[in-house]
């Protein structure tokens, strides 16, 4: 009897993990139980991943950089769960997906910082998801993230302007909040969505200009809007 009432404890046990497991790897696209990890193959595979890196060439300067994949399907669906719905576990899979990439490409830097939102949109959202990339990053590697450049104002109403007008719009948007650790240094740039570019170079300029040795950016998604 006393056997057969630990048998049936370890048979509760047993069952009990198996719920919190499978709870514990779910995909987080399609809902599939998963023996590990967060998102499953089949969701995986339909990720258009970039292979090559870009290039900025504006006013005689070249900014390199990353993008992990195009702004479709899967993609944007962990990118909006991540910025919208507060979902971290979206956010741990996009921050893994540009590890993967940075081990791939075998991209070095001894200092990673992010493209920052303004005081309101953060008091609005609570967090910046680039921010928290920057610092999934900064962990895996052990190299420090610093919070090195201000959003002045919102460059959302950009209707209207001329391609060169909004690059000037962007440009106005930033300042440099603390320049002490940059001199010298090779920085990762990080964002989440890279559209026209405009903001990630202007942030890559600011870093140049307070004495970064060099810039690579790297972005979680490229859109075409
Ligand atoms: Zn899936």
């Amino acid at each position: 009897m006393g056997k057969r009432f630990i048998e049936f404890i370890e048979y509760l046990i047993d069952s009990l993990i198996s719920v919190i497991y499978a709870y514990d790897y779910k995909c987080e696209i399609c809902g599939e139980y998963l023996e590990n990890g967060d998102i499953c193959k089949k969701c995986r595979d339909k990720i258009h991943f970039c292979k090559d890196p870009f290039v900025i060439n504006k006013n005689g300067l070249c900014i390199k950089g990353y993008n992990v994949s195009y702004y479709s399907g899967n993609i944007t669906k962990l990118i909006l769960n991540f910025k919208y719905k507060s979902n971290f576990r979206c956010g741990d899979i996009l921050g893994n997906f540009m590890i993967e990439l940075i081990e791939i490409e075998k991209i070095k830097f001894d200092l990673i910082t992010f493209v920052p939102m303004t005081k309101s949109s953060i008091n609005k959202r609570g967090y910046n998801q680039s921010e928290i990339l920057a610092k999934i990053i900064g962990k895996k590697f052990g190299i420090k993230v610093i919070n090195c450049i201000k959003k002045i104002k919102e460059t959302k109403d950009q209707i209207g302007l001329s391609s060169e007008e909004r690059w000037t719009n962007v440009a106005k948007s930033f300042k440099i909040r603390n320049n002490k650790n940059i001199p010298g240094k090779k920085i990762l740039l990080v964002d989440d969505v890279f559209t026209t570019g405009a903001t990630t170079y202007c942030c890559a300029i600011t870093l140049l200009e307070n004495g970064g040795n060099d810039v690579i950016v790297l972005t979680v998604a490229k859109s075409n809007i």
